[in-house]
């Protein structure tokens, strides 16, 4: 087998099977962590760098506790609360009416072949190409973005901001991306979860880190050696027999920790951007210009997600029942045509 050969196989492979490799490594790599930080932290990490009457040391328990137990409890609601589109009567009955009101968005399509002829200048963000396979004949049809449009998985008229997740096997109502630590895409019903508990993840490795780093300088390093710092390194010394099992937790939490603080930060910025500007990040990324969010006040905005309350309320708990999203994932009077 030659190396050219070896290495196409390898990205078949990796394009089939890496979406499912990461959906099941990465919530036990997080669950790992979390449960890793306590333990180091309340074993080891206070009791070195605090004495135990201290104040400090007391609060900074606490808080590791607290920010630890928020950031469970919006990963299990972000886990668990779904946005499955569910191809009723009813919801047929919305389609039928979206069409009446915006004739323009007609959910019939046009070969995507041709519209790219007529408007070659054309922005991805404002169609929908639907690809079909039959046999080796490739059929591409292009719907408008804020239309009612087939999902060729599903075999139904799906809404608008809908998008079918090949990994979840559903289509996703106004779905933002899929999220491989929660095994879950992120859409109408969960975002406000995704916020919540990135915010919590920001906070938690950014009051971690420096009192990580401060353990492992005064109390560890003396017994480290430099190219211990280096994680695949680590591994093969432990392996050997030549680093302990303590040492090679420690660079892996400190490894995790840099790797969350900066995932965490990058979805906490993107997604307030995101609901400030009325978009997903699909959108966020393909703009339809001609689309704007009609809500005037951020507060409107916000209410998109996490509904009509104290927004602040959301941080500490996950009151989703009493305060529903504004919007309801199949009409958008937010969003408007300029
Ligand atoms: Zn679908
Ligand atoms: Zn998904």
């Amino acid at each position: 087998m030659t190396m050219r050969s070896m290495q196409a196989k390898f990205i078949v492979f990796c394009n089939k099977n890496g979406p499912k490799i990461l959906n099941l490594i990465s919530p036990i790599w997080f669950l790992a962590c979390i449960l890793g930080l306590n333990w180091m932290a309340h074993d080891h990490i206070f009791d070195f760098l605090y004495t135990t009457e201290s104040k400090v040391g007391q609060m900074a328990r606490f808080l590791a506790w607290f920010m630890s137990a928020e950031m469970i409890i919006n990963w299990i609601f972000l886990c668990t609360v779904r946005s499955t589109y569910r191809n009723t009567d009813e919801n047929n009955k919305k389609r039928l009416e979206h069409e009446k009101t915006y004739p323009q968005l007609t959910s019939e399509g046009v070969a995507y072949e041709q519209l790219r002829e007529q408007r070659p200048t054309l922005g991805t963000g404002n169609w929908s190409v639907v690809t079909q396979y039959t046999g080796s004949d490739v059929k591409r049809t292009a719907y408008p973005y804020w239309g009612w449009k087939p999902c060729v998985v599903c075999s139904f008229y799906r809404p608008p901001r809908c998008h079918h997740c090949p990994i979840c096997e559903e289509c996703v109502l106004k779905r933002d991306h899929h999220c491989f630590f929660a095994r879950q895409c992120v859409g109408l019903n969960n975002q406000r979860f995704f916020v919540v508990f990135n915010f919590w993840a920001v906070m938690l490795t950014t009051f971690s880190i420096p009192q990580v780093l401060c353990y492992t300088k005064l109390s560890v390093w003396p017994n480290m050696v430099a190219s211990e710092l280096f994680l695949p390194w680590t591994i093969v010394r432990y392996v050997v027999g030549t680093s302990p099992a303590y040492t090679l937790l420690l660079v892996f939490q400190i490894y995790s920790l840099v790797f969350f603080v900066l995932t965490a930060g990058y979805f906490l910025h993107n997604q307030l951007t995101c609901i400030d500007q009325g978009l997903t990040s699909y959108e966020k990324e393909n703009r339809d210009t001609s689309f704007t969010t009609t809500c005037k006040s951020r507060y409107e905005r916000f209410a998109c997600v996490f509904g009509r309350s104290q927004l602040w309320v959301n941080l500490f708990i996950p009151y989703h029942w009493a305060s529903e999203p504004t919007d309801d994932g199949m009409t958008w009077q937010s969003m408007k045509k300029d």
